[in-house]
């Protein structure tokens, strides 16, 4: 068989996807495989969707990660407000910092997977996912302006990746473009 995008080279293997039939060439420069990367190749049309869909996560990610950071803010300052102005404000402090944290851990601690790294890490989440989201609501409400810095610091990490990502996109869409 001869591979779908080179007609004169012989085919080595199929995209892990679609089925196509893939030369050398096609297998080696594969964007995206199986296994986070490991495992089988897929065709430059498969990668492209891949790549379609991890952008698109990430910007769905973005938008609404931005309003429940946006929320967890007002919960925690509303709560350090609190503390310094009230007498025993503390426990009216770690109110407020519980329902941030819950705001926070709804919906999983998920973030998007770089076009790049391919890395996907929901395993612990998988396992046990109330412990986790109670592991996670603990830690948040003692922590919570600790945490909420984090967060906006893997936010803004996040729209980097993302827009790194959204050029390594334009660079697949052109490749993908000149092979038909
Ligand atoms: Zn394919
Ligand atoms: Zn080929």
């Amino acid at each position: 068989m001869k591979c779908y995008v080179h007609h004169e080279e012989e085919a080595v293997v199929n995209c892990a996807k679609c089925g196509v039939a893939m030369c050398q060439a096609c297998e080696e420069k594969a964007l995206f495989r199986t296994a986070n990367g490991t495992g089988q190749a897929m065709c430059p049309r498969c990668s492209l969707n891949e790549a379609q869909s991890i952008v698109d996560y990430e910007s769905k990610w973005l938008k609404k990660r931005a309003i429940k950071l946006g929320l967890c803010a007002l919960f925690i300052v509303w709560g350090l407000i609190e503390y310094v102005t009230k007498a025993d404000g503390i426990y009216d402090m770690f109110a407020y910092f519980l329902i941030a944290a819950i705001i926070i851990n709804l919906g999983g601690n998920k973030k998007p997977q770089s076009i790049g790294s391919q890395v996907y890490n929901a395993t612990a989440m998988a396992k046990s996912p109330v412990a986790y989201f109670v592991g996670w609501v603990i830690g948040y409400t003692i922590f919570a302006p600790i945490a909420l810095i984090m967060n906006i610091i893997g936010y803004i990490r996040t729209r980097m990746q993302y827009k790194k990502d959204l050029e390594i996109l334009s660079q697949v869409q052109e490749a993908v473009a000149e092979m038909y």
